[in-house]
């Protein structure tokens, strides 16, 4: 993969934007409250996201391999394997295939509670750009999973987007990114490194939705 733009197309949001659709931030009055600013600033934000018209896919990275995996089932078979073979698969509880309205988004997890299903887009992909997206949703996982809805000190710093991209280069799924995208979906290597060492002060991960579990993590 090319680590040029977002993974699968996702939408870029800001921080402020993405805490109000996918974080459990602290609310700021009763539930009832504030559903209808909720989906007022959920649809401004998908006019926003097409707005930004971001989306460089993956013709950038010089052979542009075609999607051919397009069916349900595979789709979830082909991202399944790699929740297999990540070290943090097992804080996803399921991943469900569904035609997702806004275009630029491939994927999603939610954290508003935490719930570890991955959503993917029913559209055609390529097995990197999958897999990519996967240690990417992973990460938000992670960051769901250490953090919660703690915000002092979460994710060392970097930006939740920066966060799950450098998840996805830990995976080996993406490549550092030299220079600026022009997105929030970088992994620099200065980045990188906050990654690398917030992980490694790690010893326990609790999984706080679907069966609950805390495992030990272990170094490498
Ligand atoms: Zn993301």
């Amino acid at each position: 993969m090319s680590g040029l733009g977002p993974p699968g197309g996702e939408a870029t949001f800001t921080d402020e934007e993405y805490d109000a659709l996918f974080v459990d931030v602290e609310p700021l009055a009763p539930a009832g409250r504030r559903r209808l600013p909720r989906l007022v600033s959920l649809l401004g934000l998908f006019v926003a996201a097409t707005m930004l018209a971001v989306y460089v896919g993956d013709l950038v990275g010089g052979v542009a391999s075609t999607p051919t995996i397009r069916e349900p089932a595979e789709i979830r078979a082909v991202a399944l394997d790699e929740i297999a073979e990540s070290p943090w698969g097992w804080l996803a509880t399921e991943v469900r295939i569904e035609s997702l309205p806004e275009p630029r988004v491939g994927a999603y997890v939610t954290n508003n509670p935490p719930d570890g299903v991955i959503t993917i887009d029913l559209r055609p992909w390529t097995a990197a750009g999958l897999d990519e997206l996967i240690d990417h949703e992973l990460g938000h996982l992670l960051d769901f999973a250490v953090w919660g809805t703690v915000a002092d000190g979460r994710r060392g710093g970097i930006g939740t987007e920066a966060w799950a991209e450098c998840a996805a280069v830990a995976a080996g799924t993406r490549a550092l990114d030299r220079r600026d995208p022009g997105t929030e979906y970088h992994c620099y290597a200065d980045e990188f490194a906050v990654y690398e060492a917030a992980v490694a002060e790690l010893t326990e991960v609790c999984r706080n939705w679907g069966s609950r579990e805390c495992r030990p993590v272990t170094p490498g």
